[in-house]
């Protein structure tokens, strides 16, 4: 019973996020209120029998309970998770990893063949494209990148060999939006025209939005990835990835991660069960409120030039935001993270100014953390041009839109008013070295 409370929609989605299945076909759970974690890297066998029936079994739905023989292969915690996680982004499955990377490169690499090609929008997080221009050529795979803000850019690279193209946005860490739906709209018109073996399936980064903004599977996307290190896990206190998508690509996702390793442990993942997914109803909306409350102040500080934040008037794609953006009760959510850029005279002086600024947080902050990663519940400032984004060569970053002076800010559930008293100390300090930086 409340298994099928768990899957038939009855309850809104963050409550059963909350409750999970209750009573699990993994394991007993029925007497826990909350799961209990599970520590074993292998498992008793009854007989050599069950032992190849487990074998026999990766990656499928078998019949009833089902047969855990390694943890590499499969484990309860885990399973848990990815069935809370296909709730989330509104999906068949979900197959987790050790890191958001080990899942964005099983999601590259699960459907392509020997010689395929990949197309890509030019901006994407920092490994990504590292994967992408130092590694998958070395593997046979081509890489198209283009600028996907127009839906039919990717057309002119679409041959015989393209089998996937990915999707990023908002885009980090500019915020800038992909028109979702238009992309997925001329890829279904290509693939109707192709053979079952030769269609192209699409794969969108949903990290920064979190399932709670965002479900691209609702836009007809194939593949959604995510880091779990970032809102859905929300602490900071644990890495993971997720490959959330239709039942039909389980079985060759599951056997990816068998062979290549990259399998989540049974610590992280109960720790984003039972803290992350259900406090994420609380958690977005609280650090969205923040964020409003500190774009619109960065939009009126002399010092800022721009200030990037979908839920801003200013915002240029708004229309793009409003239907993309929503969540599980249909509101706009324009999600966590705010990108600015202090005012220069050149692009040194910007990106002087931009260092300094966190050097200064780094020192004398108390509300604002200067450190890489998003989601959690402190704030933290970086600056992408010599951090995260640092793989893109610098000529590259400013046509890309990646300011040398710009500012990544991923908001957290402090009260806002101090982290603008941070804010406020940084940008004062700023102003007062000007005239040694000029
Ligand atoms: N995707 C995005 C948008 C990210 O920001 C990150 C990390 O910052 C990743 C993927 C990679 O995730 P992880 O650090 O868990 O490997």
């Amino acid at each position: 019973m409340t298994q099928k409370k768990f899957q038939d929609g009855t309850y809104s989605i963050p409550t059963r996020l909350i409750y999970g299945k209750s009573v699990a076909e993994e394991w007993d759970y029925s007497h826990h209120v909350i799961p209990p974690i599970t520590t074993s890297s292998s498992f008793r066998l009854d007989s050599a029998g069950r032992g190849a029936k487990g074998f026999g079994q990766i990656g499928r739905q078998g019949d009833g309970a089902p047969i855990y023989v390694y943890d590499r292969m499969g484990e309860p915690t885990v399973d848990m998770l990815q069935d809370a996680l296909a709730i989330a982004e509104e999906c068949d499955i979900a197959v987790t990893f050790a890191t958001g990377m080990a899942a964005i490169h099983a999601a590259l690499c699960f459907y392509l063949e020997p010689g395929s090609e990949i197309i890509s929008h030019s901006t994407v997080y920092g490994c990504t494209y590292s994967l992408m221009t130092n590694w998958m050529p070395k593997f046979g795979f081509k890489v198209h990148f283009c600028d996907l803000t127009d839906p039919k850019s990717f057309l002119k690279h679409v041959n015989d060999k393209t089998r996937l193209i990915f999707l990023e946005s908002p885009v980090n860490p500019t915020l800038q939006l992909l028109d979702t739906q238009a992309i997925i709209s001329e890829l279904k018109k290509i693939n109707e025209k192709r053979p079952a073996d030769k269609q192209i399936i699409s794969v969108f980064d949903n990290t920064f939005s979190t399932p709670f903004c965002q479900r691209p599977a609702k836009h007809r996307v194939d593949v959604v990835v995510h880091s779990l290190t970032k809102g859905l896990s929300g602490f900071g206190t644990d890495m993971g990835g997720a490959v959330i998508t239709r039942r039909e690509f389980q079985e060759r996702l599951v056997l990816f991660r068998k062979d290549f390793g990259g399998t989540l442990a049974p610590q992280p993942a109960w720790h984003i069960l039972v803290y992350g997914l259900p406090t994420l109803n609380l958690r977005i909306p609280r650090q969205q409120e923040n964020a409003l409350k500190i774009a619109k102040f960065l939009e009126d500080h002399p010092l800022v030039e721009r200030v990037s934040y979908p839920g801003l008037d200013s915002f240029p794609q708004k229309e793009i935001a409003h239907r993309h953006l929503v969540d599980y009760d249909g509101n706009f959510a324009p999600g966590i993270i705010i990108y600015f850029t202090l005012a220069g005279a050149t692009p040194a002086e910007s990106k002087k100014k931009g260092e300094e600024m966190m050097d200064y947080i780094a020192t004398n902050a108390y509300a604002v953390t200067l450190a890489v990663s998003l989601g959690q519940v402190r704030t933290l400032i970086e600056h992408p041009g010599s951090m995260t984004h640092a793989a893109y060569p610098a000529e590259d970053q400013v046509k890309l839109g990646i300011d040398p002076g710009g500012i990544r800010l991923a908001v957290g559930i402090e009260n806002p008013d101090d982290i603008i008293k941070d804010l406020t100390a940084a940008l004062a300090h700023i102003e007062s070295v000007v005239p040694v930086l000029a």
